[in-house]
Formats: C-alpha cells, sequence, structure tokens
C-alpha cells in the first residue's frame, strides 16, 4: 500500500510531493501527462508571474468563492506567504523581482528551469512519478483506498493509505487539466460546485458593422463597475466581446447578476455637469465634436451614435440631449451575453465546495483524503494570486499531513 499518493502533478500536487517526500514519505505522485507542470510551462510564456508583493490584508482581500473561509484562508496563507514563495523560488535557483502591479517574476522570466530544479530535488528526495495515469474512481477499503486509473496499458488498481487530489481546474485541457474529475468526485459523494470561467474575456453582440472600425482598438483609462466593485484599467475590443484586466476581475460579479451587466465611466475625472459644459456650444457635426471635446475614442462615440441614432441626426442638438450624452460617457451600460468558454480561460472558479472539507482541507466523508490548488472552490485575479493560493494550500495539506504522522 503507497504511504502517500499525490493525484495531478500541477504546482499544487508538485508542493505536495516536494514537502511529502523530503519529510520522509513514501510518495508516488500519479498525473494523466507524460509530464508534469504543463499549465505551469504555459504561466511561463507572459513571464511566471508567480506571486504579488501586496501587503497581507491586500492580497487576502483579493480571493472570493461560495462560502470561502477568509479565516482559515488566511491561516494557510501565513503558512505559505507571498515572500516564502520568493524564498522558495530562489531555493530553486530563481531570483525574484516586483514588476508593475507589485507582479512578482523569476528574473529568468521562464517556467522551465524552475520546473528542471524542482522536479530534480522531488525525485532526489524519493518520490516516484507514475504518468500516463488517468484517475477513475476512488473506493474505501480497509486502512486505506483503492484508486483506479486508466493507463496506455489498462485500467491499474492502486491501494493507497493516503490520497491528496490535486487536479486543477478546467481550462486549457491539453495540459490535462480537463476538470473530468468533477465527474468522478461528484459521484463518489464528494460536493463540488460546478466549474466556471474566471479570468476570461466576455462577449457581447456588437452593433452591425462596430467590428470593421473598431476590432482590436483598448479603451484606455476607464472605470469598470459591476455590482458595488469599481475597477480602473483597460479594456480590449475584441471580435466577440472585451478582454482586459478589469473584466476579468469583474466575473465574480457578473456571474452572480441575473443579466450580466458592466457599466463603463469613460471620464472617470470628469464630472457630468464639466463634460456638459466642455459641450454647450456643440450644435452639429456632434460625433465629431464629442470626440474632440471629451478626448473619448471615435468607438465610444459610434457606440451613443448606435444607442441614440436620433440624437446623432438631429439638425440641431438640444440641450437636454447633450446632456444623456454625458450621463452616458460617465456610466455606459454594456449587457454581456456570457462568459468566454472555460477552455481559455486563465483560470477557474468552483471546484470541491467547503463544506465538504475541514481545516485540514481534509475531505470531510474520505478521512487521509486531501484536495488543494485550483480545484477547491477558490478564485482570484491574475497577478500571481492563483499560483500563491495553489503553492499556500498545498503546503498547508501537505504540512497538515506530516504533523499526523509524526504526532
Ligand atoms: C495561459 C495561462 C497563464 C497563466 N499564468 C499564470 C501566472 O502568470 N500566474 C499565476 O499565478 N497563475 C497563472 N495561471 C494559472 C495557474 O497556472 C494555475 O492556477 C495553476 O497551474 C493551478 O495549479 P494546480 O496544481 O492546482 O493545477 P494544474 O496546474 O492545472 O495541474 C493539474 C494537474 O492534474 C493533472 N490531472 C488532471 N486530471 C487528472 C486525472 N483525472 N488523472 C491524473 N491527472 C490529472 C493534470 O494533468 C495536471 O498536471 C495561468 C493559467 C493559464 C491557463
Amino acid at each position: 500500500m503507497v504511504e502517500l499518493a499525490v493525484i495531478g502533478g500541477g504546482p499544487a500536487g508538485l508542493r505536495v510531493a516536494e514537502l511529502a517526500a523530503r519529510a520522509g514519505f513514501e510518495v508516488k505522485l500519479y498525473d494523466q501527462k507524460r509530464s508534469v507542470g504543463r499549465k505551469f510551462l504555459i504561466a511561463g510564456k507572459s513571464g511566471l508571474n508567480l506571486t504579488n508583493a501586496a501587503r497581507r490584508d491586500e492580497f487576502l482581500s483579493v480571493y472570493q468563492g461560495a462560502d470561502f473561509p477568509r479565516d482559515l484562508w488566511a491561516e494557510i496563507f501565513d503558512r505559505f506567504d507571498n515572500d516564502a514563495l520568493r524564498d522558495w523560488a530562489l531555493s530553486h535557483g530563481q531570483e525574484t523581482f516586483v514588476s508593475s502591479g507589485k507582479k512578482v517574476f523569476p528574473e529568468s522570466m521562464k517556467a522551465a528551469p524552475l520546473l528542471r530544479s524542482w522536479v530534480q530535488s522531488i525525485k532526489a528526495a524519493g518520490a516516484l512519478f507514475q504518468l500516463n495515469h488517468s484517475f477513475k474512481e476512488i473506493e474505501p477499503v480497509d486502512d486505506g483506498y483503492r484508486l483506479m486509473f486508466h493507463t496506455p496499458e489498462g485500467e491499474s488498481e492502486v491501494l493507497a493509505k493516503r490520497v491528496v487530489f490535486a487536479l486543477g481546474g478546467g481550462s486549457w485541457s491539453r495540459t490535462g487539466s480537463d476538470g473530468r474529475w468533477v465527474n468522478s468526485l461528484s459521484a463518489s459523494g464528494i460536493s463540488v460546485s460546478p466549474l466556471q470561467s474566471a479570468n476570461c474575456g466576455w462577449e457581447i453582440e456588437w452593433p452591425l458593422g462596430f467590428l470593421d472600425e473598431y476590432e482590436g482598438q483598448p479603451w484606455k483609462n476607464i472605470v469598470c463597475k459591476a455590482g458595488k466593485l469599481s475597477l480602473e484599467g483597460e479594456l480590449v475590443i475584441t471580435k466577440y466581446g472585451l478582454e482586459g484586466g478589469p473584466i476579468y476581475r469583474l466575473g465574480h460579479e457578473l456571474r452572480k447578476m441575473d443579466s450580466a451587466t458592466l457599466e463603463i465611466d469613460f471620464k472617470p475625472t470628469f464630472s457630468v455637469e464639466r463634460l456638459l459644459q466642455k459641450v454647450e456650444s456643440v450644435r452639429r457635426n456632434l460625433a465629431d465634436e464629442l470626440s474632440r471635446r471629451w478626448k473619448v475614442q471615435a468607438s465610444v462615440v459610434s457606440l451613443l451614435a448606435y444607442k441614440y441614432p436620433e440624437i446623432f441626426t438631429k439638425e440641431v442638438v438640444p440641450k437636454a440631449d447633450l446632456a444623456i450624452l454625458a450621463e452616458e460617457v460617465k456610466c455606459l451600460e454594456m449587457v454581456l451575453q456570457s462568459a468566454r468558454p472555460i477552455e481559455e480561460a486563465i483560470s477557474c472558479a468552483g471546484g470541491i465546495r467547503w463544506e465538504a472539507l475541514d481545516d485540514a482541507l481534509q475531505i470531510r466523508n474520505y478521512p487521509n483524503v486531501y484536495a488543494c490548488g485550483e480545484m477547491l472552490d477558490w478564485e482570484a485575479p491574475t497577478g500571481g494570486y492563483l499560483l500563491q493560493g495553489c503553492m499556500s494550500s498545498a503546503t498547508w495539506v501537505a504540512k497538515g499531513i506530516c504533523a499526523e504522522k509524526f504526532d
């Protein structure tokens, strides 16, 4: 019987294997792909934003989820925080630096050297990697669990005393994170909230002809609002809708709405009155005058013209109409159709529900079975918070298991 089976070789599973193997556990790490850390390598393509140098409170405030256990998460973070993660990267030969938005990157801006050193050290500590093993089922047996895997050679059965699931979310399935575990764990009576796209673009039905002129153009220095949350930043007009930091970050609020509606303030430093003053004398050439006097992009004026064709076709524009347009520029409501498909999202919301876990992140109806990483029901924006959440929760699980063994 394997002493500890870690299933999933992303950052969360690797971190558990690293700590447990070093603590003297007999560890076997299973992954359905031919190699581990594939999504981690993909994250490396944009420089590998390992964590964020934000202060503790600010850092913790970005995490969300249904019934999210804020106090427990704070303890989890404190056990392995953003400084500890930077020290850990250094221990694998990767100095880090802080970039804009307090994002922390390895100086090499690559994931491969870190992954290589990490995997070598896990193997050197004695953990065995069992690749091409696709987890299918878990069943309790005396003193442990029977795990069923699908392998290229056929079905394979493994008996394990303790199990850690670190199966990731459901985006970028070619990296191995296909989210199929949701069905197997749900069938085993583990409560899972459906995976949903997070940190992704949203779809909008643009007016006919709009994209011919404006696809790919940014809206800079805007404030986006959804629910109670307002964020400054930049969005980009895409074929299917909008992309960009603020909309990624507002995803949690947007998904809560019956009809996802984004409000955009295109002139955050101006009041409606000030905008109105600037255009009071305008009577003709409305579109050109608005662009020039308000310094807003033509795409914004174009949206106003689609929404208020009757104003834009008037010979002489009355002040009351200008006031309507000023109000719109300060708060243009955009009804979104849906989030982009999960496959292309950077991360997932949903996952194993908190009610299914105890404080050790042990699955309540499966003693000695734990879960960590993106497969838990939390979400966070980009900026280094995702990898930090995976690494902190994995450290928490591993240290809990090690403490229990040596108690
Ligand atoms: C394009 C992109 C860029 C990103 N950039 C960043 C970034 O810069 N900073 C950041 O913080 N985050 C980033 N992320 C998110 C981050 O990579 C993930 O949150 C993180 O990898 C999740 O770690 P994990 O270990 O929980 O799961 P994963 O990394 O998804 O690993 C899960 C592992 O489980 C295996 N697995 C799944 N199902 C089975 C099964 N049934 N049987 C056996 N094995 C299975 C998979 O093969 C995989 O190896 C990015 C994500 C994407 C897609």
